[in-house]
C-alpha cells in the first residue's frame, strides 16, 4: 500500500516546473527553492510509511507548503520585533535600541578600514582603547576608561586584576543575582577572589565592612541591587563612607553599578540615583557598567576610575579575551557624543527618548494610532498605564504611560497575541482584560503602520 503511494509522489523536476515554483524563483534562489522541495517530499514520504497520510498531496498542496517552507527558511533566526509591551529595556528584546544619529558612523567603520589599531599622527601602531577615552573622561571625569565586552566582563577584570587571592568584602543586602547566571559570589570566585559576605540582607552598617578588614582583604565592593528592592526598614552604607574606610585601609573601593547612567532621571519621575560622575566624585576607586542598560548604547562594559588600576588592568590577559570589537567603539563613541548636549541625548537616543516622553506626548501618540486602527474590527480606547524601565534598573518603580487598548469583537486576545507573533515582524503586546495592550512608550509611531497591517491580517 505505502509502497504504491510512494511511488506516485512527483519528482522534484517535475515540481520545479510547475508555474507557481517558478514565480517563487523571482524571490528566492533555486538552491533555497530545490532544497525546500526535498525537504517537503522527506515530510510526506516520512508520513505515508508511518501511515499518517493515506494520498500523495496534491500538487497546489505540494506549491504551497514549498512556498511556506522556503519563506521560513529564508529568514534569519535573529530579526526585528515590535515591541508593545512598555518595558524600555526588554533583556529578552535586545535592551537598547541604538540612534539612528550614528548610523553613519557605525556604517562608515563597518564597511572600510579605519584607524582600530592604528595611531594615524605618528604612523605607528595604536590601540583600541585610546578611541573611547576623552569622551568618557569629559562625562565622568574618569581619570581613566576601560571598555569590554559586557558588564559582566568588566566586574571580573576588576576583581581579577586587582584583588585576586584576596578577600572582598560585600554586603549580605547585595548579593545579586542578574539573568540567572550572573552571581556576585561566584564571580568574585571565579575571579580569584574570595568572597567575605558582611552585614544582614536589610540592613548592613559601617562598622560591618570595618569588622571583616583583615591582612587578606584587598577590596571593598558596592553592588547595585538592580532587580530587587528591599522595603521597610533598611540601610546600607554610602559610596562616600565606602572609599573613605578603603583609603584608610589602603584598600580598593570597587561599585558595579550595572545600569550605569549620565542622566539625573528623577526629573521623568523616577527615584534619584547618582551619576556616574556622582559616583566618582564620591571617591570611588573604580566603577563598572554596562553600555547598553540606561545608557542606550551598544552591549559593553564600561569601566572608569583610577588611572593605576586600569593600567594594570590593561595588562591583564583576560583583557584580551573580554575585548571589543570595531562596531561596538564605533556605536558606542557616536552614542556617548550626543550626550555632550543633554537634549541631544533625550532626544535622539531611543531609550533615553523613551524614558522622557510626556504624558501629553504619549496621548497624542496614542491618539494617531487609535485614528490609524479604527477601521478595523476592535472596540479601541485610550486608557491610562503603567511602563517600566526594565533590564535590571529601577525596580520596583514604574513611569506614567498611556496605551491603546484594543478589544475584538469576536476573537479572544489570547489568540490575536499568538498570531502577532507569527506575522512578518512579530509583535510583542500585554492582554488585560481580555484586550491586547499597546503601550505608547516602547511602540514607536513609525511603526504604526506594521502594527496596522499585522493587526488586519491577524483578524481577517
Ligand atoms: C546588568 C548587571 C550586570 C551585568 O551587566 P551585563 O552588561 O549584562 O553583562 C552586572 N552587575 C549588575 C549590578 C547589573 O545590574
Amino acid at each position: 500500500m505505502s509502497k504504491h503511494l510512494l511511488s506516485q509522489i512527483p519528482a522534484i523536476n517535475k515540481i520545479l516546473l510547475l508555474d507557481e515554483i517558478k514565480e517563487l524563483m523571482n524571490t528566492y534562489t533555486e538552491v533555497a527553492i530545490k532544497s525546500a522541495i526535498k525537504q517537503y517530499i522527506e515530510e510526506v514520504k516520512q508520513a505515508i510509511l508511518n501511515e499518517e497520510l493515506i494520498e500523495v498531496p496534491s500538487l497546489s498542496k505540494i506549491v504551497g507548503e514549498v512556498a511556506r517552507i522556503v519563506e521560513k527558511e529564508d529568514k534569519n533566526s535573529l530579526r526585528r520585533v515590535i515591541n508593545a509591551t512598555g518595558t524600555i529595556l526588554h533583556t529578552n528584546l535586545g535592551r537598547s535600541l541604538l540612534s539612528e544619529k550614528i548610523k553613519e558612523n557605525i556604517e562608515s567603520v563597518a564597511f572600510n578600514y579605519s584607524n582600530l589599531e592604528f595611531d594615524i599622527d605618528n604612523k605607528k601602531r595604536g590601540s583600541r582603547y585610546v578611541h573611547l577615552i576623552d569622551i568618557i573622561k569629559k562625562l565622568t571625569g574618569a581619570e581613566d576608561v576601560l571598555v569590554v565586552n559586557n558588564n559582566a566582563a568588566a566586574v571580573l577584570l576588576t576583581l581579577n586584576t586587582l584583588v585576586k587571592d584576596q578577600e572582598i568584602i560585600v554586603s549580605r543586602g547585595e548579593l545579586v543575582e542578574i539573568g540567572g547566571a550572573f552571581r556576585i559570589p561566584e564571580i568574585i570566585k571565579l575571579s580569584g577572589g574570595v568572597p567575605v559576605e558582611v552585614g544582614t540582607t536589610n540592613k548592613t552598617h559601617l562598622k560591618d565592612y570595618e569588622n571583616a578588614i583583615s591582612e587578606e582583604t584587598g577590596a571593598l565592593l558596592k553592588v547595585h541591587t538592580s532587580n530587587y528592592k528591599i522595603l521597610g526598614f533598611t540601610e546600607s552604607v554610602s559610596n562616600e563612607e565606602i572609599s573613605y574606610l578603603a583609603r584608610e585601609n589602603e584598600l580598593v573601593s570597587i561599585n558595579d553599578l550595572g545600569s550605569g547612567q549620565f542622566v539625573d532621571f528623577s526629573k521623568f519621575g523616577l527615584p534619584y540615583e547618582p551619576t556616574v560622575k556622582e559616583i566618582l566624585d564620591s571617591g570611588i576607586d573604580i566603577v563598572t557598567f554596562s553600555g547598553d542598560k540606561l545608557l542606550g548604547g551598544p552591549q559593553a562594559g564600561i569601566i572608569v576610575g583610577k588611572k593605576k588600576y586600569i593600567e594594570k588592568m590593561k595588562k591583564n590577559q583576560l583583557t584580551r579575551a573580554l575585548r571589543v570589537d570595531k562596531m561596538t567603539l564605533a556605536s558606542l563613541e557616536a552614542t556617548l557624543k550626543l550626550y555632550l548636549d543633554e537634549k541631544e541625548a533625550l532626544e535622539h537616543i531611543p531609550t533615553l527618548h523613551m524614558i522622557s516622553l510626556s504624558k501629553e506626548r504619549l496621548f497624542g501618540k496614542a491618539d494617531v494610532l487609535k485614528t490609524k486602527l479604527s477601521s478595523l474590527d476592535f472596540d479601541i480606547r485610550i486608557e491610562e498605564d503603567k511602563a517600566e524601565v526594565g533590564g535590571g534598573s529601577y525596580p520596583a518603580s514604574y513611569l506614567e504611560s498611556v496605551a491603546v487598548k484594543l478589544t475584538h469583537r469576536k476573537l479572544h486576545a489570547t489568540e490575536i497575541e499568538r498570531r502577532l507573533l507569527e506575522v512578518e515582524i512579530p509583535i510583542i503586546t500585554r492582554i488585560k482584560d481580555n484586550s491586547i495592550i499597546l503601550d505608547m512608550r516602547t511602540l514607536r509611531t513609525r511603526e504604526f503602520d506594521i502594527v496596522k497591517a499585522a493587526l488586519e491580517e491577524v483578524t481577517k
